[in-house]
């Protein structure tokens, strides 16, 4: 099956399902609904997630914790309206100031390492901190597997659109700061789980610091080479240990604000 999705050419970046209009206040409105009253498109916007969690699956995402949150959160909230159409492809897209919203499978990918760290008797991370909010998309994926997540984006007018991005949907267990992520954030250590969206040639001590014993840090690295790989650092009872993995794309992790 690979019939394309009909959906959601005329969805703005509204809320999802669940927060949508009703059916009978889509009914009556006008003709051409304005985007942001995505009318009608709940149900839509829910099948066509569904296809990307059954895509993810084939591609080998095994956790059901993974599938069910990225079943769950609109991404097409979390891209600006000309790119909406794309949202549930797997693909990265620009989300402004030359950043980018990391490909599904990668997002999906990353949280199912982190959770490989530990978490509680319901299989759900404790306090996580996420490095480069971005539109705000991974931060609200990993607000549905953890009990708190703290995520930390140096750029102003991300973290301001991320904030905007978050305004219609109940995320109460995220919380977005403006700041240099290399210095992690300590008020809220230690973390279960640290994962960066931006890649730099090592993984800040700062991390390492306020990495829960138990706990994993996922990020992206600049390899030897000058390609950057995934890599895994596990704290465990005796020492660190670090696991490079595939090969991967992500923006330059850079210090200060801007
Ligand atoms: N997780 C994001 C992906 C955003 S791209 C999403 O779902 O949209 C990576 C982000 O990392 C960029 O917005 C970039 O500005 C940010 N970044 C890079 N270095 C950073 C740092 N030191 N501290 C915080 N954010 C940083």
């Amino acid at each position: 099956m690979t019939r394309r999705p009909t959906f959601p050419a005329q969805l703005g970046a509204g809320p999802g399902p669940g927060l949508s209009l009703r059916p009978s206040a889509a009914r009556a409105a006008a003709p051409r609904p304005a985007p942001q009253q995505a009318a009608g498109m709940g149900l839509d916007s829910g099948a066509v997630r569904a296809r990307m969690v059954a895509k993810l699956a084939a591609q080998g995402i095994g956790d059901a914790r993974v599938l069910a949150a990225m079943g769950e959160v609109p991404r097409h909230a979390f891209v600006d309206s000309a790119l909406v159409n794309q949202a549930y492809e797997d693909t990265s897209l620009p989300i402004g100031l030359g950043q980018t919203i990391s490909k599904p499978n990668v997002v999906a990918r990353m949280i199912e390492l982190l959770l490989g760290g530990h978490c509680d008797a319901q299989g759900r991370l404790g306090r996580v901190l996420e490095i480069g909010t971005g539109c705000g998309y991974q931060a609200a994926v990993l607000g549905r597997v953890s009990r708190e997540v703290y995520s930390i984006e140096r750029l102003r007018g991300l973290h301001d659109k991320a904030r905007d991005n978050f305004g219609p949907l109940r995320l109460t267990n995220v919380h977005l700061l403006f700041g240099d992520g290399m210095v992690g954030y300590a008020k809220g250590a230690p973390y279960a789980g640290i994962i960066a969206a931006a890649g730099g040639d090592a993984v800040p001590a700062a991390w390492i610091d306020q990495l829960a014993p138990g706990g994993r840090i996922v990020a992206p690295c600049v390899m030897p080479g000058g390609a950057q790989a995934l890599v895994v650092i596990e704290k465990t009872p005796s020492g660190l240990q670090r696991s490079v993995l595939e090969a991967v794309h992500f923006v330059p992790l850079k210090s200060g604000i801007a």
